[in-house]
């Protein structure tokens, strides 16, 4: 809980993770690539490091938050003597296989390592809902969870280090498929002349809220409906949708899931 703690990247969301650790009277050392960006969180305590080096060598805890996987190497690399010793935390979105490989390159250098993803969005990080995948050594989260409790609450998914970025990814994927739909939704209404606001607020909102539990359970790798979908009603209503959305003009693109759904159940009815 006292220990330090220095923020390498300083973009919206490093310096949303900085200002909720500031809040939370932690010692804070920040460091960003391209100066200027620190001016804020001095003045409410935190301390600017010149160097890559010396934010890493400031002690405790080091966590980046940078564009990609690329940017933390780069980074990060010039700084890494053998043995370097340290913890990074890296809070830097990437694939499985990044993380994987970031772990292997840094337990090179003694440096210990713990992946995470962030399901938040910087005016909701530290906030009541936000949480941090972590994964990597238990021993290790143990250490970091109290450290960083105030960026979000902390969730260990397991040993490897790529289960964060795997269950941050697919989390991504299921929000942009939400906001698929809503899109589409609201391209329908605005283009057939509904009022927009109105359905948003009184049909879509309440409607998604009924129907994100449903969805999220119902989600299934295997090619089965459940009984009480009926597929070949799903099928007829898919296509009712599909051919409403055409005859308001909505680009055919916008309906994507509209169709996988659709595939779905007419794959479920020649299967009998
Ligand atoms: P920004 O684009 O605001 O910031 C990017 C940061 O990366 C800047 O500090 C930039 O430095 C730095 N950077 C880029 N390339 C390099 C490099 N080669 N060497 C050193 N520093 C580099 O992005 P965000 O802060 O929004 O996102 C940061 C990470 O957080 C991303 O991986 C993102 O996916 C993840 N994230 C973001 C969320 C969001 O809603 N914003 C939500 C959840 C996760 P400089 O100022 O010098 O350009």
């Amino acid at each position: 809980r006292h220990e330090r703690i220095s923020i390498v990247g300083l973009g919206a969301m490093g310096s949303a993770l900085a200002s909720a650790l500031l809040e939370a009277g932690r010692e804070v050392t920040v460091w960003n690539r391209t100066p200027g960006k620190a001016g804020e969180l001095v003045a409410r305590g935190a301390r600017e490091a010149s160097s890559v080096e010396e934010a890493i060598g400031a002690g405790g805890l080091t966590v980046a938050c940078l564009l990609d996987d690329a940017s933390v190497r780069e980074a990060l690399g010039p700084a890494l003597r053998k043995p370097a010793g340290g913890t990074l935390v890296n809070l830097t979105s990437g694939s499985v296989r990044q993380a994987r490989e970031l772990a292997g390159w840094l337990g090179g250098y003694g440096v210990r390592f713990l992946a995470g993803g962030i399901m938040a969005v910087p005016p909701t990080v530290g906030t009541e809902g936000s949480f941090i995948l972590y994964s990597g050594a238990r021993d290790l989260f143990d250490r970091v969870a109290p450290v960083l409790g105030p960026i979000g609450r902390p969730h260990w998914v397991g040993e490897d280090p790529g289960l964060a970025a795997l269950y941050d990814m697919a989390a991504l994927s299921g929000m942009y498929g939400m906001g698929a739909g809503a899109d589409h939704a609201v391209a329908l209404v605005h283009a057939e002349g509904g009022d927009v606001e109105t359905f948003k607020r009184e049909v879509l909102r309440p409607w998604m809220e009924q129907m994100l539990p449903i969805t999220v359970a119902g989600a299934d790798v295997s090619e089965s409906v459940p009984d009480e979908y009926n597929p070949a009603m799903q099928a007829t209503g898919l296509e009712t949708i599909l051919s409403a959305s055409a005859e308001a003009g909505v680009p055919a693109d916008l309906a994507g899931h509209l169709r996988s759904s659709l595939w779905r159940m007419q794959r479920a009815v020649t299967a009998g």
